[in-house]
C-alpha cells in the first residue's frame, strides 16, 4: 500500500469509529412533579437527543396516588438515569433496583425539584446530597454554602429549602478543573430561574462545582448558594443540578438557556461516562 492509500485507509477507519459510536442511553423519570413535568422532561430530552451523543427514553411512573407498584424501570438498561420527579414513594423492588444500580456504577442527574423527593429515603439522600421541602430540618444534615469564599457545614436548626423570587443570576465556577466545568467561564449569568437556598442533606461525597449568590432583596439568604455539584455514591457519579424551573407560565427561560442546556448536557455525560467530551461552552459575563 502506498503512503496516500495508507493515510486515505486511517481517515476512513477514523470516520467509520466516529459514525459507529454509539450514543449514551439516558433515562429520563418523571410522571410526577410539582412543576411542569410534560414540559420539563420533552425539552431534556430533545436536548439529550439534538446532541447526538445521547439517546433518550422516559419513564413516566403513575399519578399521584395510583399504583406504584407497576412502576418498574429498568434502571441497568442505561448509563445515565435522569431524575426528574418529585412524587409518590416507588416501590420497595424500584427503590432496591435504583440502588443497586448506582452502586454499581450507575449515572445520576438530579434535576430542580428531584431534589424535593423522598425526604425519609435515607440512601436517596446520600445519593442527591442535598435537598430541600419535605419538612427536612437539622435531622436531615447540614446546611452546605459558601461565605466568604469559604465552604460552610452549617448544622444550626432550621428547614430545609427554600427560594426568593424568580430572577436573573450570575453563576460563578468554584471547581473550574472538575470535567463539568472545565472550558466554562468564571462566571456566567443564568436566565430568570427560581434560585434554591437553605439546601441540607447528608452532603457525603459532595462537590460543589458552582454558586450563585442569594440576594437578599430578592428574598434570598446572602449566601453563594451551590447550583452545581457531584456526589459520588458507591460506584456511582452524580451530578446535581437545582437550575430549570419550568411552571405554568407560557415561557420556561429558566431550561431554555444555554446556561441550562450546557451545564446539564456536560453534567450528563460525567455521570454517565466520568468523561466529558463536550466542547460547547457559554458566554462570560
Ligand atoms: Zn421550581
Amino acid at each position: 500500500m502506498n503512503t496516500k492509500a495508507a493515510v486515505l485507509t486511517f481517515f476512513l477507519f477514523a470516520w467509520l469509529q466516529v459514525m459507529s459510536k454509539e450514543p449514551i442511553r439516558v433515562l429520563v423519570v418523571t410522571g410526577q412533579n410539582n412543576h411542569y413535568w410534560r414540559e420539563s422532561a420533552s425539552i431534556l430530552t430533545k436536548y439529550l437527543n439534538r446532541s447526538e451523543l445521547f439517546k433518550a427514553d422516559v419513564a413516566i411512573s403513575p399519578g399521584s396516588g395510583e399504583d406504584m407498584s407497576i412502576f418498574r424501570p429498568e434502571f441497568s438498561n442505561y448509563k445515565a438515569v435522569v431524575l426528574d420527579y418529585n412524587g409518590d414513594e416507588w416501590s420497595e423492588e424500584t427503590k432496591a433496583a435504583f440502588l443497586a444500580y448506582v452502586k454499581n456504577g450507575g449515572g445520576v442527574v438530579v434535576y430542580h425539584a428531584a431534589d424535593n423527593s423522598f425526604p425519609k429515603w435515607r440512601e436517596f439522600n446520600e445519593i442527591i446530597g442535598l435537598g430541600g421541602w419535605g419538612d427536612r430540618s437539622e435531622a436531615s444534615g447540614p446546611y452546605i454554602y459558601y461565605k466568604d469564599g469559604k465552604l460552610v457545614r452549617d448544622n444550626s436548626a432550621g428547614p430545609g429549602g427554600s427560594h426568593g423570587s424568580q430572577h436573573e443570576f450570575k453563576i460563578v465556577a468554584v471547581e473550574k478543573e472538575h470535567p463539568i466545568m472545565k472550558g466554562l467561564p468564571a462566571s456566567w449569568t443564568h436566565a430568570r430561574d427560581e434560585l434554591y437556598d437553605k439546601l441540607r442533606g447528608p452532603a457525603m461525597n459532595l462537590t460543589v462545582l458552582a454558586t450563585a449568590f442569594s440576594a437578599e432583596d430578592t428574598g434570598g439568604t446572602g449566601r453563594d448558594e451551590p447550583v452545581l455539584m457531584t456526589v459520588t455514591w458507591g460506584a456511582g457519579r452524580i451530578f446535581h443540578t437545582v437550575l430549570g424551573h419550568v411552571g405554568k407560565e407560557a415561557k420556561h427561560p429558566a431550561v431554555e438557556c444555554s446556561s441550562f442546556e450546557v451545564t446539564f448536557l456536560r453534567g450528563t455525560e460525567w455521570a454517565a461516562t466520568g468523561a466529558v467530551t463536550q466542547t460547547n461552552t457559554l458566554i462570560s459575563k
